[in-house]
């Protein structure tokens, strides 16, 4: 029977018995309902962001905060004077960050929203560029930090000041306080601390590092500033470790940035940066835009951004509090050492950081203490035909002959998750015994999931990714 009507079944529609365009520009259009199948089906093939151990970021949020973040869909976070709700919105967010950090004045000091850690730690690292020109520096700038995430790489390439990684010396995976001031000259315009390393998600000691800095100046007159790259642990340690002194309880720390979209709890898309105190942003910085028939300071490097992130994580404040912050990083924090007791109990692992809150983020990573047969890279892979995405990967310069894994546990992974993720693991620790790879994987072999913590290997003759 020939069908005069046309199909009427989604798949029968024309769009969909054909490939989707792939190439150049298309030059027809499809209806909505095909376009959506066609972009929809095609993402099936993404993994599961609540089984990928890999990534740092939110992957559950409420119904609520999905609600908001569609409400705010075409609200311009640059447009203050539009709308200025918003914008009143990300100024109390600012200010509530700066008192969870202890900045002296949280009601004066400067902060922004950002669209992460990425760009908050580039406009930290533009104040003490520029604090360091004010102060009479000439020649090409430099920081000192330890084993950095790859955005520090970046800001460091994109805006031409020299990076100076301290290589990890003997047990100590995190940057060791006393190899500082050799790496410290006129011409330092900071140091970087990172609390919540990407590798290993050990805290580094930031008092540590900022009385190694107090002491040089008595030695030297050299005052170098602190920045704190917090994106993991800046809304972590203030609930769960808070007599852990890392913020601006310390006088050097001059800004701190944070990724919201981490253990922030916002959707992804929103981080955060703050100075200790007003006069520790440069008013070249600052540009000001119409606000409420005033005007408003804004230091960002974009200029147009969604309003959603800042909004939706006003709401997670309000929402959650101090009681219900600790509360739901506590929880995170009791899986990861859930993990961490499985995982030890199969007695192949050594465990680097068990998800202890007073040495680092809610985390876990691990080393073979033996060989099995297999190496990690097998066993990430192996994991992966059951949909979990734990990273592999090698230990930063001078430790990087050695291969770790790390999983980050986040809102909304539970016990029961892990219990599942454990008994995979043994599945897959059993197969990788009775069927070994005939070689084993490479890094290389291992693929592009590694995330963020081999972008961050500190090379600086490969591009960073
Ligand atoms: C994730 C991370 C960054 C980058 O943050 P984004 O929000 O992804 O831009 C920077 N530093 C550290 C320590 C991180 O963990």
């Amino acid at each position: 029977m020939p069908d005069t009507e046309g199909p009427d079944d989604l798949f029968a529609l024309p769009g969909l018995s054909r490939t989707a365009p792939k190439r150049g520009f298309p030059e027809h259009e499809l209806v909505p309902q095909v376009a959506y199948e066609i972009v929809h089906d095609e993402l099936m093939l993404d993994g599961v962001s609540r089984t990928n151990l890999a990534t740092f970021c939110t992957t559950w949020v409420d119904d609520q905060a999905r609600r908001l973040m569609a409400e705010s869909l075409d609200k311009n976070i640059v447009d203050k004077d539009e709308y200025p709700q918003t914008a009143e919105l990300e100024r109390r967010a600012v200010r509530m960050v700066a008192d969870l950090w202890r900045a002296p004045d949280p009601a004066t000091t400067h902060g922004t929203s950002t669209t992460g850690s990425s760009e908050a730690a580039m406009l930290g690292g533009l104040a003490a560029k520029f604090r360091w020109r004010k102060r009479g520096g000439t020649g090409t700038p430099n920081f000192v930090c330890g084993p950095v995430q790859v955005c520090w790489e970046k800001f460091a390439r994109y805006f031409d000041v020299e990076i100076r990684q301290i290589p990890l010396r003997g047990d100590r995976l995190t940057m060791h306080p006393d190899d500082i001031a050799a790496h410290c000259d006129d011409n330092t315009i900071m140091v970087v601390a990172t609390f919540g390393q990407t590798f290993t998600g050990l805290y580094e000691d930031v008092a540590a590092i900022s009385a190694a800095l107090d002491k040089l100046q008595e030695t030297t007159d050299l005052d170098v500033p602190l920045h704190v790259d917090a994106a993991s642990g800046g809304f972590l340690a203030p609930f769960t470790a808070p007599d852990l002194i890392w913020d601006f309880r310390l006088a050097r720390v001059k800004s701190i940035n944070a990724s919201g979209h981490k253990t922030g709890l916002a959707p992804l898309g929103s981080g955060w940066a703050i100075w200790r105190e007003a006069s520790d942003l440069p008013e070249e910085l600052i540009f000001n835009v119409d606000y409420l028939g005033g005007s408003m300071a804004t230091f960002n490097l974009n200029f147009s951004r969604p309003g959603g992130q800042a909004i939706t994580q006003y709401y997670e404040f309000i929402r959650l509090g101090r009681t219900g912050y600790a509360r739901v990083q506590s929880a995170t924090y009791r899986v990861a050492q859930h993990l961490a007791a499985g995982l030890r109990g199969l007695g192949i692992f050594e465990m680097i950081h068990d998800g202890d809150p007073q040495r680092g983020i809610a985390a876990v990573s691990w080393r073979l203490s033996e060989d099995p047969g297999f190496n990690l890279y097998d066993l990430s892979d192996r994991l992966r035909t059951r949909g979990w995405l734990i990273a592999a990967y090698p230990l930063p310069a001078d430790r990087d002959d050695e291969t770790i894994m790390r999983a980050v546990l986040r809102h909304g992974f539970t016990i029961d998750m892990a219990d599942l993720l454990l008994a995979d693991l043994v599945r897959c620790m059993n197969q990788l015994q009775r069927r070994p790879f005939s070689t084993s994987l490479t890094r290389e072999d291992a693929g592009g999931f590694t995330h963020d913590a081999t972008a961050a290997v500190p090379t600086t003759s490969t591009p960073p990714r």
